[in-house]
């Protein structure tokens, strides 16, 4: 195929991109969007296919190709089906692949064409083997503390951020060093070492509770790679999906900072987590707990009603009976709103999906800082499986590990209901003081079944 038409397949992959980065960023339109990212990666991959020096070569050079493309399908279908509540986990593991992916295509690079590497080819190389190998480490990492494999809480040790600056220090040097030699292959090697064992170092001292932000600042690291590996390879289409997603990753990175109240460094060399062990003077308190039907008749009687949802609504699936309460009340004339915090559940956006899912008019969406001033007005402030997101220890208590991070103002509304399965601590692994205070009631049980309860029991004629 001549090189025009494979460079037209590129171009309108590339509009394809980033026509679905702008779709799916509102929920209206995500569905246009996941679909148009998908034609675009499948105009990239046939275009590149059909590259003329591929088919010259016949079966001989596509036999490779195809083995690839088996072992990424047995790999990838699994990792599909993975549920929503791991959604972040799929993600960690996406990056450590595609980071992979860039380095060792970088190294191969390197091997077949070392010492004959100009200058600038080198330097983009050198970016790309670095990033690409850093963020697989790092990424899987990122998986085994989520997925609970590894220990979620932050690791420490003495002169930490001087060893690990000093280790990606001397990766760099190589790296510069090579653009002037780059026929060093020991050096090489021992750079992709340096970089693998940055990314494991990068990881330990960072909490669970901050892996969201981490995972999306990889996102943008392998971007990054993929961009570098574009310019080794002299592929467009690489640098501008490379930068697409390295952007896109940066600034989904910035967001989250903002609804945690963090800066980078912070989350990076914070050790976020560690605190909570010295802070627990355990004090047993009690809590005033009520029945699906206590509840339901306090909903009735409400005229606004506040969900705050998080993670355990997502586990318990309740989006659906969720819908199913929210018709029963806005049938009975009162206000149901939904106030969303950026980082309820598991992943930006967590909850947007879930509620669209069940059909809840997005106009009832609330976004924290809109849904915040609106709570000292709301009756009912309907907590499903959220814990964290509502903890009030995050605006005035400096101990506390979530100190700084915005929360939705729950404690402000006149009434609240807390529904989940017991006084556990969420994500953070702390104790929320909202349960204890005068207007809490606490409504024990698995989010799905309690508001199907509750439903029930608005449903049946009093
Ligand atoms: P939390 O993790 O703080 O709390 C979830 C609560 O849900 C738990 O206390 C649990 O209590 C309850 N729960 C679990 N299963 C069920 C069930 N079946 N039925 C009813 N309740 C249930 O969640 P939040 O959404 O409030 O906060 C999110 C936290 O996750 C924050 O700390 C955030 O920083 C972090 N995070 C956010 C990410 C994001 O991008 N959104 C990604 C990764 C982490 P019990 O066991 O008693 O039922």
């Amino acid at each position: 195929m001549h090189e025009y038409t494979i460079q037209f397949f590129y171009a309108v992959a590339a509009v394809c991109f980033i026509l679905a980065l702008k779709w799916l960023s509102a929920v209206p339109t995500a569905r246009r969007g996941v679909i148009t990212g998908i034609l675009g990666m499948l105009l990239a991959v046939v275009g590149t296919l059909l590259k003329p020096e591929l088919l010259e070569r016949g079966f001989g050079a596509y036999q490779w190709i195809l083995v690839a493309f088996v072992v990424g399908t047995v790999i990838g279908v699994p990792m599909a089906l993975m549920p929503m509540t791991a959604v972040p986990q799929r993600t960690a593991l996406s990056h450590a692949f595609g980071a992979l992916a860039a380095a060792l295509v970088g190294a191969a690079h390197f091997f077949l064409e070392s010492p004959n590497l100009s200058k600038f080819t080198m330097g983009a190389l050198g970016l790309e083997v670095l990033l690409g190998f850093l963020t697989f480490t790092a990424s899987l990492m990122a998986f085994g503390k989520l997925q609970e494999l590894l220990p979620q809480r932050p690791i420490v040790f003495k002169f930490q951020n001087i060893v690990n600056l000093s280790i990606l220090s001397a990766a760099v040097l190589i790296a510069i060093f090579l653009i002037f030699d780059p026929g060093h292959k020991v050096l090489f090697l021992v750079m992709s070492a340096l970089a693998l064992t940055f990314g494991v170092l990068l990881i330990i001292p960072i909490g669970g509770a901050d892996m969201p932000t981490v995972i999306s600042l990889l996102n943008s690291y392998a971007g990054l790679a993929a961009a570098a590996m574009g310019f080794v390879l002299d592929n467009k289409l690489l640098i501008i999906a490379g930068s697409l997603d390295g952007s896109s990753g940066l600034i989904l990175s910035i967001i989250m900072c903002k609804a945690m109240n963090r800066s980078f460094t912070n989350v990076l060399f914070g050790g976020f987590g560690q605190l909570q062990v010295a802070t627990g003077q355990v004090e047993k308190r009690n809590v005033r707990s009520a029945s699906p039907e206590e509840a339901a008749e306090l909903l009735a009687t409400a005229t606004s009603v506040m969900v705050i949802p998080g993670y355990g609504m997502a586990v318990a699936q309740a989006q659906h009976k969720v819908r199913e309460l929210f018709d029963q009340l806005t049938k009975r004339g009162i206000t149901v709103r939904f106030a969303i915090h950026p980082v309820a559940g598991r992943m930006p956006g967590h909850m947007n999906v879930l509620l669209a899912e069940a059909d809840i008019p997005y106009d009832k969406l609330m976004e924290m800082d809109d849904a915040n001033p609106e709570m000292p007005q709301v009756d009912v402030a309907l907590v499903i499986g959220a814990n964290d997101v509502t903890n009030p220890a995050a605006r005035h208590d400096k101990n506390s590990p979530i100190y700084g991070m915005p929360i939705i103002d729950t404690d402000k509304a006149r009434t609240v209901m807390v529904i989940k399965r017991s006084m556990n601590p969420g994500f953070a692994g702390i104790e929320n003081e909202l349960y204890f205070m005068p207007q809490a009631l606490m409504l024990f049980g698995d989010a799905k079944s309690f508001v199907g309860e509750i439903v029930k029991s608005l449903a049946s004629p009093s």
